[in-house]
């Protein structure tokens, strides 16, 4: 049975992508930080395990992973997806704002790839799947901050690829547009209605949407180093 650790799955996107695989019968531990509530509802399904570990943390992931490890004996599949957004004129994003934003989305990748990579180079198996955004490709206003931590994924994604690829392990990026999750609650109706109209598909994003391209690529071997965005045609680079 193929392992897979997916970060920030108490809720959104991660949750969708937990639940998906875990149904498709794989082995799911879904880590969450403060939503145990929300990750406790998921233990109603089989072949999902929780664990709560702060991602931004190194001593907490290094448990997390050495757990998995003494349990199952292998990571397969790694889900970089927690996250947090802001939204802040650039002239007013702080040191604080910055740092809390960079260790959240990017650190964390960093930390918890580095954590795993090891046992993926032994299996001579892996897949790594980064969640970034849109704005990591096109940049957002207001989110310079958030935009800099997806460009960063992105960077990262295409150059551990061409380090992992040799080993045989397989690392991408999802950018999604508008997904409907809590990151989006701030929004207005009248907001998401301008979003819908903006798309050519005429419709923001659902998490079941991401967690079908991620399942695509966990299951698919000769894709590696690309960051693939599902956005129903939002922005097309
Ligand atoms: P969400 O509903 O706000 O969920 C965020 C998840 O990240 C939660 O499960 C949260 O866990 C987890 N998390 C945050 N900080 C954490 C930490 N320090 N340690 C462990 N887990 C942490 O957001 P979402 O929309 O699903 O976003 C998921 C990913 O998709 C993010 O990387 C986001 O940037 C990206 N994304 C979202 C959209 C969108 O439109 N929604 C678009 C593009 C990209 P707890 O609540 O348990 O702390």
């Amino acid at each position: 049975m193929k392992i897979v650790l997916i970060t920030g799955a108490s809720r959104g996107i991660g949750r969708a992508i937990a639940k998906k695989l875990a149904e498709s019968g794989y082995m799911v531990i879904a880590n969450y930080n403060k939503s145990e509530e929300e990750a406790k509802e998921l233990l109603k399904i089989n072949n999902i395990e929780i664990y709560k570990a702060d991602v931004t943390k190194r001593e907490e992931v290094h448990k997390m992973v050495e757990y998995i490890i003494s349990k199952y004996g292998k990571i397969d599949v790694l889900i970089n997806n927690a996250g947090i957004d802001e939204y802040k004129l650039f002239t007013d994003i702080t040191d604080e704002d910055w740092n809390k934003m960079i260790n959240t989305n990017l650190y964390s990748v960093f930390c918890t790839t580095q954590e795993i990579v090891k046992y993926m180079i032994h299996e001579k198996f892996g897949c790594i799947i980064n969640i970034s955004s849109v704005w990591g490709i096109v940049g957002g206003s207001l989110e310079t901050h958030y935009s800099a931590s997806k460009a960063g994924i992105n960077g990262l994604t295409k150059s551990l690829a061409k380090e992992l690829g040799p080993s045989n392990i397989r690392v991408n990026a999802i950018a999604p547009g508008v997904i409907e999750t809590d990151m989006n609650k701030n929004l207005t109706q009248d907001e998401l209605k301008d979003l819908e109209y903006q798309t050519p598909l005429g419709k923001i994003g659902e998490p079941e949407d991401i967690a079908k391209c991620a399942k695509w690529l966990v299951e698919d071997n000769f894709t590696t180093g690309q960051v693939i965005s599902p956005n129903g045609g939002w922005i097309i680079t």
